[in-house]
């Protein structure tokens, strides 16, 4: 077993401060288990190996701001809050995040919080489309396919 980072010890510290804090109850069906049958969300790259439950609101962080709002959110790994991702395309995920929550005041409002969601769950969603595809190679057809139907 690999040594925990700080990050992972503080992760967990806070994730156990909420359990109890909320006194929230690990529901019957642990959706932790079914990881094992999916592959990675994004498109073209279906890894089945080291996936990451991530959430496309990126919930955790709100819980640490506002955990009276989003803690038991978080804890709940609703279904919808949720996608399946390898190690990759969730770092990926998370540096494309950044900017925007760099953007936050230092005091957002839970109204700010929940734009801040509704934003990171698109931008999950547009990049998990996106695929390996590169961007050039879709123009390009399109562009042939609008030449091909200028016909008179
Ligand atoms: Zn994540
Ligand atoms: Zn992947």
């Amino acid at each position: 077993m690999k040594q925990k980072s700080e990050a992972e010890l503080a992760y967990e510290r806070n994730v156990l401060e909420w359990k109890k804090k909320y006194n929230w109850v690990q529901p019957p069906f642990d959706p932790s288990r079914v990881i094992a049958v999916k592959k990675c969300g994004m498109r073209g790259c279906g890894a089945k190996t080291k996936l990451h439950r991530h959430h496309r609101g990126h919930e955790y962080l709100l819980a640490r701001i506002m955990p009276d709002v989003y803690a038991i959110r978080y804890l709940s790994f609703h279904p919808d809050d949720i996608v399946i991702v390898c190690q990759k395309h969730h770092s990926d995920l998370h540096r494309l995040y950044m900017p925007y929550i760099y953007d936050l005041p230092d005091a957002p409002t839970h109204a700010e919080l929940e734009d801040l969601r509704m934003v990171l769950r698109n931008v999950c969603d547009t990049y998990l489309r996106g695929g390996k595809k590169k961007k050039h190679d879709k123009t390009s057809k399109k562009q042939h396919r609008s030449r091909t139907n200028l016909r008179p």
